[in-house]
C-alpha cells in the first residue's frame, strides 16, 4: 500500500485521542509488503487497521484481548490464515455499527496485526505451523477480502 503519514493516520481516528491511539514510529515501516497497516495501542487493548479501499483508506478499531486459557492451542488467524501452535492470535472485536453496542462480533487474528509480513513469510518467529500452497497473489486477495468482510458484518463500510 501506499505510505501514509502521522497526521494522515490520525484523521482517519477522529474520536481517538493521540494518546488513545500511539500511532508506532512510521520511519521503518515497509509499505511495499503491506495490505493493510495495523498497530496495537501502547495500553495493548485496542488494534488500529488501516486499509485502502478504492482511492480512500477504512479504519478500523477493534478491542484486543489476550487469550486467558492456560494451555496452548493451536489458532489460526481468520485474516490470513497463519496457524500459530501456541499464544500467536488474539481476540480481535468490536461493535456492529447502529446496534448501540447490543452487537458484537469478534474474531481471532494475528495478535500484533502484521498478517502481510506472515503470508510473505517476512516474520521472525517461526513459519505457519500449517503452511499453504496457494500463491502469494491470492492470499493477499483473501487478506484484503477478509478485512473487508468483518468491516461489512460491523456495518462500517457504508
Ligand atoms: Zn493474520
Amino acid at each position: 500500500m501506499e505510505s501514509l503519514s502521522r497526521s494522515e493516520l490520525t484523521r482517519l481516528f477522529p474520536d481517538e485521542t493521540p494518546r488513545e491511539l500511539s500511532i508506532p514510529k512510521l520511519d521503518h515501516v515497509d509499505w511495499a509488503v503491506l495490505d493493510y497497516f495495523g498497530w496495537i495501542n501502547s495500553a495493548g487493548n485496542i488494534g488500529f487497521v488501516v486499509i485502502p479501499y478504492g482511492n480512500k483508506h477504512r479504519a478500523l478499531r477493534m478491542t484486543r484481548s489476550l487469550s486467558s486459557s492456560r494451555k496452548p492451542k493451536t489458532h489460526m488467524c481468520s485474516w490470513c490464515h497463519h496457524v500459530y501452535r501456541g499464544y500467536g492470535t488474539a481476540l480481535f472485536s468490536c461493535n456492529v455499527a447502529g446496534s448501540d453496542g447490543r452487537r458484537i462480533i469478534g474474531h481471532h487474528l494475528c495478535k500484533q496485526l502484521d498478517c502481510s509480513l506472515r503470508i510473505r513469510n517476512l516474520a521472525s518467529d517461526p513459519p505457519s505451523f500449517m503452511p499453504e500452497t496457494i500463491a502469494l497473489s491470492e492470499k493477499i486477495v483473501r487478506l484484503e477480502n477478509s478485512v473487508f468482510s468483518f468491516m461489512q458484518r460491523t456495518n462500517q463500510l457504508a
